[in-house]
């Protein structure tokens, strides 16, 4: 993943204070929904570059990544102030492999997110793996205030696609709102609020749960669901759940 290509940015959305997504054209290489670019500045004389997922689905363009600007840290600072038509350069080839490939079908497709992870699972709602091989998909989106719920007519319209196949649960640990659950995310899961409210269990025998975020939550998780019988998913010995940690 160390070929660049130069890349124009060619959109820009501001959610909220420090919470971006830029849409840039780069002649990148195909990529499976799940996985990963690099973009990177060039500040004095260094490449900066880091990973970000691909919120836009393979078969659509520009590609899209989704960010929060960390104070202090070499690129996001820089990154938020891109403007349309800067340049930036892109990784030629995606990486990673936290996709549905290989992951065997199940009742239920839990999508756990915190933050801006919940790019990766866009991607992947977009394409038909996801339809075709889970009776049930629910994504569940960790945040710590409702402004932070970014993607929310992306999600309605797969909402209004999808039907019941489709739930969406918001959990802010910040504040209360009306419709999401309180909390974070492992809390819900341990008290099981989670389950009851999206009414399906997490199970060996129905589950496959993906995991992407923050490492707390991730660490956290994996207890939860290896204490439950769930074992981690490997491309040539199928288990009942993946992680990708951003940090
Ligand atoms: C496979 C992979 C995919 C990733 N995808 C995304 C993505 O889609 N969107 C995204 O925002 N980030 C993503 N990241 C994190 C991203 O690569 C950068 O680390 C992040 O944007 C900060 O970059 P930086 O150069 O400003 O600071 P860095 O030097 O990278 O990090 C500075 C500090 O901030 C912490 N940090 C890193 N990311 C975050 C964050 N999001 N929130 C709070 N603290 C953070 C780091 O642990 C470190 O302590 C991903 C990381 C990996 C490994």
């Amino acid at each position: 993943m160390s070929e660049w290509v130069k890349g124009t940015v060619v959109g820009k959305h501001i959610w909220t204070d420090g919470l971006y997504s830029i849409q840039v054209d780069a002649p990148m290489a195909d990529f499976t929904a799940g996985q990963y670019t690099k973009i990177a500045l060039d500040i004095g004389t260094d490449r900066v570059g880091r990973p970000y997922s691909l919120v836009n689905a393979p078969q659509d363009r520009p590609l899209e990544v989704l960010f929060n600007e960390v104070p202090g840290g070499p690129l996001t600072p820089r990154l938020s102030e891109l403007k349309i038509g800067d340049p930036v350069w892109v990784a030629a080839q995606a990486g990673g492999i936290f996709t549905l490939e290989s992951v065997q079908p199940a009742d239920t497709l839990w999508l756990l997110a915190t933050g801006t992870a919940i790019g990766v699972y866009l991607s992947i709602l977009r394409t038909a793996a996801p339809w075709e091989h889970f009776k049930r998909v629910i994504l569940v989106h960790g945040v710590r205030a409702a402004a932070d719920l970014v993607y929310g007519e992306t999600l309605a319209s797969i909402a209004a696609q999808r039907g019941p196949q489709f739930s969406l649960i918001p959990a802010i640990s910040r504040e209360t709102q009306a419709q999401a659950l309180h909390g974070r995310i492992t809390d819900l899961l341990t008290s099981g609020a989670l389950e009851e409210r999206a009414a399906a269990r997490i199970d060996p025998e129905s589950s496959h749960v993906m995991l992407c975020g923050n490492s707390a939550m991730i660490k956290d998780a994996k207890q939860i669901l290896e204490a439950r019988g769930l074992v981690r998913h490997r491309r040539h010995a199928p288990g009942h759940y993946s992680a990708e940690q951003y940090h």
